[in-house]
């Protein structure tokens, strides 16, 4: 962390050439906001969500500057791609082939946590399907609706402020329901995914790409305290409750119902994103819009060299999810129903997927804790 500031200062001083400012006034910039930041330790549901909408508020303008409108890891397999907003691009194609979108077109879409709308204007494109898209930022909403005007997806896509814990929706109203990057941000998991199974249709799809911690080998029964340090630390910076493991997400895709449920783990295709952002962030332009933006953001930008000890140490994991909602409509070629119907393949069964997940018993026992009622507080907030 230490080389990462000589690495911020560096570039200040860099910026203050361009820019014809003092690197002290840079700075001082840069920490105007922190003095109107609280540094209270921040502990309440309301307290998280309204610390979200003010990162997202505050930083979503620079992070577009910089990167454009996916707010999420590139996909980086061996095709060395130099190319890191496209590697964006390429997440969420690939994630929509793993998920097997395709096999049927959604019509509908929900984005839960949909940041500028990035996600849902490329979903709107490829299947040519209505959507609608939620955040808790009001910034991102305006920015969503404007980018969506200009690109000819106006009438298409809607947004809106709204909780992902709560949404405003009837149950089953979407094909496809898309959580990029904005699990890692509820404070309840359960309700999260109760939510995400509500919205959708019979027979539609839930996909989540989440940040996540390892799954608990046999035998341990939680994350080591120097674990749950590094957690804790990106936690305050990047406004995240409780992490927890894909093998937890699938079990409680199981518990409310939900089939076919799959998983995997990508963070060996993803690990060269954040260096990507570390060094685009300390370009002089960059490392300006920065500064400009705030202490949350600067605050966010970091704490990124721990994202990168945290995948390097096998610690935080990027999580893939998908499943369907019961009862599947039959198969576009499926038999008279004379025929003998063939035996469901057992990873169409929730609870053998589950068996299939392997959990440990010890894991089994600490993922139980998480199916118990979130706790009063969170251990997050204040400063690093
Ligand atoms: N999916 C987007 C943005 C990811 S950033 C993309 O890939 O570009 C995380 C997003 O989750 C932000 O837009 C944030 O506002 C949203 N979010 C976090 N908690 C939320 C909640 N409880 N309800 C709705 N949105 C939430």
């Amino acid at each position: 962390e230490f080389s990462m500031w000589r690495v911020l200062l560096g570039g200040a001083c860099a910026a203050s050439v361009r820019t014809g400012t003092t690197p002290l006034q840079l700075l001082r910039m840069g920490a105007s906001t922190a003095s109107k930041a609280s540094f209270a330790e921040l502990r309440s549901g309301d307290d998280l969500r309204s610390g979200i909408a003010g990162f997202y508020d505050a930083s979503s303008g620079v992070w577009e500057e910089v990167w454009g409108e996916h707010m999420h890891h590139g996909y980086y397999a061996d095709n060395g791609r130099k190319d890191h907003v496209q590697a964006q691009v390429d997440m969420v194609e690939q994630v929509l082939g793993w998920a097997r979108v395709d096999d049927a077109t959604p019509a509908s879409m929900l984005d839960v946590g949909c940041g500028i709308g990035g996600s849902s204007r490329h979903l709107a494109r490829k299947y040519g399907c209505s959507g609608v898209g939620i955040t808790l930022s009001p910034v991102q909403v305006a920015r969503a609706q404007q980018l969506s005007h200009a690109q000819g997806l106006g009438t298409q896509l809607s947004f809106q402020v709204a909780d992902a814990l709560d949404m405003p929706f009837a149950d089953n109203s979407f094909d496809l329901v898309w959580a990029m990057e904005s699990g890692e941000h509820m404070p309840d998991k359960r309700q999260f995914v109760a939510e995400l199974a509500r919205v959708c249709k019979p027979g539609g799809r839930v996909v989540v790409v989440a940040w996540c911690h390892r799954d608990l080998a046999p035998g341990e029964e939680a994350l080591s305290p120097r674990e749950e340090r590094l957690l804790r630390a990106i936690n305050r910076a990047f406004y995240l409750p409780r992490w927890c493991s894909v093998s937890e997400y699938s079990r409680l895709a199981a518990e409310q119902g939900l089939a076919q449920i799959r998983s995997d783990d990508w963070t060996d295709k993803v690990k060269r994103f954040w260096p990507a952002v570390i060094l685009s962030a300390i370009r002089p332009r960059s490392l300006f819009s920065l500064l400009r933006s705030g202490f949350k953001t600067i605050r966010g930008a970091l704490v990124m060299p721990l994202m990168i000890l945290g995948q390097r140490r096998g610690l935080v994991k990027f999580g893939l999810i998908t499943a369907r909602k019961l009862p599947l409509p039959p198969p576009p070629s499926s038999p008279p129903s004379s025929f003998v119907s063939p035996r469901i393949p057992s990873t169409t069964n929730p609870v053998s997927a589950i068996r299939a997940e392997q959990v440990s018993p010890a894991e089994a026992k600490a993922g139980a804790s998480i199916l118990e009622p979130p706790p009063a507080g969170f251990e997050w907030g204040g400063f690093f």
